[in-house]
């Protein structure tokens, strides 16, 4: 196996399927199936899932809400997103523990590293909800600073877009795609993959950032047994 510890962040938007809101119990399943497959290969997982069909603190702000209280709200989506995620592993008979930056402590364990490093070890999914417990960031963030504080090999984000492009796939037919590139060469030629926090972070902890599509059936399991699929971005 190329991988023994990987991070697996998947935005809110991912469980929507085709939906325009929310949560897709079928696409979730999906995703369960998928995660099974792979602690089934002795990988251990962590999750760090967004909450953007739900809620977001900008979408909030832009519309007069306060900043802090909207991003205290699209925490919390995370966290229902995360609940969501849990209940399926579970259908799946996968163990689980979902583990909130905020706390809430009658639904979920409060963030303990130590703690998070023993279930991983145990063959446990460790979900992190609640992002980073603060506002202003992003679950992206999150997924970077939890999978450094982890000592995950990796960081694999699953999107609807199977790599990294010199432009927009989804508007230019002729874009090329990137097998690998450089942290440096994502922020000189002016690439989206994360935000700059997350994206700074991730480079100056020389943690490798895998973008690819999870909504291809078998993707991740293909990915963590070595296949080239996605971009890898790294120093
Ligand atoms: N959020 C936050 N701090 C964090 C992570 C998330 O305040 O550390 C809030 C923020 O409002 C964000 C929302 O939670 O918009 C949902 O997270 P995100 O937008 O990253 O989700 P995704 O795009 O992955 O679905």
């Amino acid at each position: 196996m190329q991988y023994k510890r990987i991070l697996l962040k998947l935005s809110g938007e991912a469980l929507m399927g085709d939906r325009q809101y929310g949560i897709d119990p079928k696409r979730l399943a999906e995703y369960a199936k998928e995660i099974k497959e792979v602690v089934e290969k002795g990988i251990e997982v962590a999750i760090v899932i967004g909450g953007g069909n739900i809620f977001r603190g900008v979408a909030g702000a832009s519309n007069g809400m306060d900043r802090v209280q909207g991003d205290h709200m699209g925490m919390l989506a995370t966290v229902i997103n995360g609940l969501a995620l849990q209940s399926a592993l579970e259908d799946e008979d996968v163990h689980t523990r979902l583990q909130t930056a905020l706390e809430i402590k009658e639904v979920a364990e409060p963030y303990i590293k130590r703690k998070a490093i023993r279930h991983l070890e145990k063959g446990r999914v460790v979900i992190f909800g609640a992002g980073t417990g603060n506002p202003y960031f992003t679950t992206d963030t999150a997924a970077v600073l939890r999978a450094i504080e982890i000592n995950a090999d990796c960081i694999l984000k699953g999107t609807r877009v199977d790599g990294v492009y010199d432009s927009d796939p989804e508007k230019n037919k002729d874009a090329i795609k990137f097998e690998t590139i450089t942290f440096k060469d994502v922020i000189s030629k002016g690439l989206k993959v994360m935000d700059m926090t997350a994206f700074t972070l991730s480079q100056e902890n020389e943690l490798p950032i895998i973008i690819f599509d999870m909504n291809k059936e078998g993707n991740l399991v293909k990915l963590v047994s070595g296949e080239e699929i996605g971009t890898i971005i790294n120093n």
